[in-house]
């Protein structure tokens, strides 16, 4: 069994990605299982086997303790860290290869707090990893991106699992801008060359210099695999890379 968490910022496109991967991975004779974590969604595109608004709903949430939307959904979180074992009995019920485990939209109210890595610690069943998502459209300006790679990192460094970062959305953006972005990735000096150009906002210009300074000596990140969610663009990629991770080592290129 191999548990893969979507994590991401609020609209990158996570609940787009764990419906068009299982798609993916079930044309390609996987059984996949679904978990829903996100306890304030209205809409989920595919059928989630476990679903988070069936143990705690944030809108109920609200109304019992009058709270306002990101108050019920850190309560909701919180109550779901008491039943992951619950939880985590039933994903293994299901004995599926592969679990995607859809997080909450906005990725601060989970990824930041105590109880993000003590819920991915008690819900990973056998090996696990995390996909991180990246929308390509926040990523296009140089200070966006340089943005964009500090909460892939400070992501990795919370949930410590081995964690494969995807740009999505590339369906939106024309070939050379992609290319742009997957070439700072490779090419520190081409980055910080982006960044000074940008004569828009000095300071930020600056800042994010520094910042990619930061990256590059930390070093663990690892490029992004350029996906779009809603063309299945690149899942094949995706999914070489998790497969890597699932029957050997952490470590891909
Ligand atoms: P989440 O908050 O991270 O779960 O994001 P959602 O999956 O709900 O997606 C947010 C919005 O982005 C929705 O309107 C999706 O249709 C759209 N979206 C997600 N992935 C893609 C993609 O690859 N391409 C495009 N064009 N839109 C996408
Ligand atoms: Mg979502």
């Amino acid at each position: 069994m191999f548990t893969v968490f979507i994590v991401g910022t609020a609209g990158s496109g996570k609940t787009t990605l764990v419906s068009a991967f299982a798609e993916w991975l079930e044309n390609n004779q996987y059984d996949v299982a679904l978990v829903n974590l996100d306890p304030a969604v209205e809409y989920v595109p595919y059928v989630p086997d476990i679903d988070i608004r069936d143990v705690v709903s944030a809108r109920e949430l609200m109304r019992k303790y009058k709270l306002g939307p990101n108050g019920s959904i850190i309560a909701a979180i919180d109550m779901l860290a008491v039943r992951a074992q619950e939880i985590k009995s039933q994903i293994m019920d299901i004995g599926a290869n592969y679990v995607l485990i859809d997080t909450p939209g906005q990725m601060e109210l989970f990824a930041f707090r105590s109880v993000g890595s003590v819920l991915i610690n008690r819900l990973s069943v056998d090996r696990s990893a995390a996909v991180f998502v990246i929308d390509a459209t926040q990523a296009q300006t140089p200070s966006g991106y340089v943005s964009s790679m500090l909460l892939a990192l400070s992501t990795q460094f919370r949930f410590n699992l081995s964690q494969v970062n995807v740009l999505n959305k590339i369906d939106l953006l024309d070939k050379p801008v992609i290319d742009e972005i997957l070439e700072w990735s490779e090419e520190t000096d081409l980055l910080k060359e982006a960044l000074l150009s940008d004569q828009v906002n000095k300071l930020e210009a600056d800042l994010s210099v520094r910042l990619s300074d930061v990256l590059t000596a930390v070093g663990t990140l690892s490029r992004p695999i350029p996906i779009s969610a809603r063309t299945g663009e690149g899942l094949d990629a995706l999914y070489r890379v998790l497969h890597n991770i699932y029957v050997g080592g952490s470590d891909y290129d």
